[in-house]
């Protein structure tokens, strides 16, 4: 996967891409990134890239001559997402990251000031997204999490591939709890089923602890299931405990 990152913060980047499963999978071949300044894009001899807004108003616009030129320069005759990072896009979702982990080529533009000038987000961009209803300074982190959560499905870029299969999301379900070394610590123990070395058991725990999870933080993302008849079943069982308990507090 070859990775284009357009911004004015280059600098930025330079941690977060070089470190860790991004850097490692840089490193294997996996992915390719450029960190383009679309300021080397600009018309202007001061190398402006934003203006005032048509109308009035406060802040500064991104104009649309950089960002096309940046685009097209690195385009070609290739049609790749072009994704705007923007609070005003498509939610970005776990499924979302799927779908553009397989894609070829990714072109990521990185807002800032007020925004963009709207015919970037009309004829420029294949893509808008937004990592939450909240408005940050500028695309940069976005992008990040759009890279980050993108490159770690990549095959081959975690150590241990089942590791995304049971993540959070991946299954609809949020990910039961872990535990690591040791049984005991301050008196908290390990659950005994994750002990007892039989799999079957472990395996009808976590995805009961899975649905108790989302029963209690997400029942959003329980509703969109298809739930299977094991699930059907253990559901019923986590109903008919939360009733018991319910009673014994009586
Ligand atoms: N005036 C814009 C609005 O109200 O929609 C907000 C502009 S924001 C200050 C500057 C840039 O930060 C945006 O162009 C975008 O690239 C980025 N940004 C801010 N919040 C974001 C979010 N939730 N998701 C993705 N990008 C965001």
């Amino acid at each position: 996967m070859r990775i284009d990152i357009l911004t004015l913060f280059p600098e930025m980047f330079t941690g977060v891409l070089g470190s860790s499963i991004l850097g490692k999978a840089e490193e294997k071949g996996l992915v390719q990134y450029h960190v383009v300044n679309f300021r080397e894009y600009s018309r202007s001899k001061h190398g402006t890239v934003d203006d005032v807004p048509y109308g009035g108003g406060g802040g500064m616009v991104l104009k649309p001559e950089p960002l096309f030129d940046a685009v097209e320069a690195i385009v070609g005759e290739e049609k790749p997402r072009i994704i705007l990072l923007c609070p005003q896009g498509r939610p970005y979702t776990q499924a979302l990251a799927e779908e553009l982990a397989r894609e070829q080529h990714l072109v990521l533009i990185c807002g800032h000031y007020e925004g963009y000038d709207e015919r970037i987000r009309q004829h420029l961009a294949t893509d808008e997204i937004s990592i939450g209803d909240y408005v940050l300074t500028g695309g940069e982190l976005a992008a990040m999490v759009v890279v980050d959560s993108v490159v770690r499905l990549l095959p081959g870029a975690l150590g241990n591939e089942r590791s995304a299969v049971a993540d959070s999301f991946s299954t609809g379900l949020l990910e039961h709890p872990h535990y690591t070394r040791p049984a005991e610590y301050r008196g908290w123990k390990v659950p005994d089923v994750l002990l007892s070395g039989h799999h079957a058991n472990i395996e009808r725990w976590r995805l009961k602890e899975s649905l108790r999870r989302t029963m209690e933080r997400r029942p959003d993302l329980l509703a969109q299931m298809e739930l299977t008849p094991l699930m059907k079943e253990l559901l019923d069982e986590l109903r008919q405990e939360q009733k018991n308990s319910g009673q014994a507090g009586e």
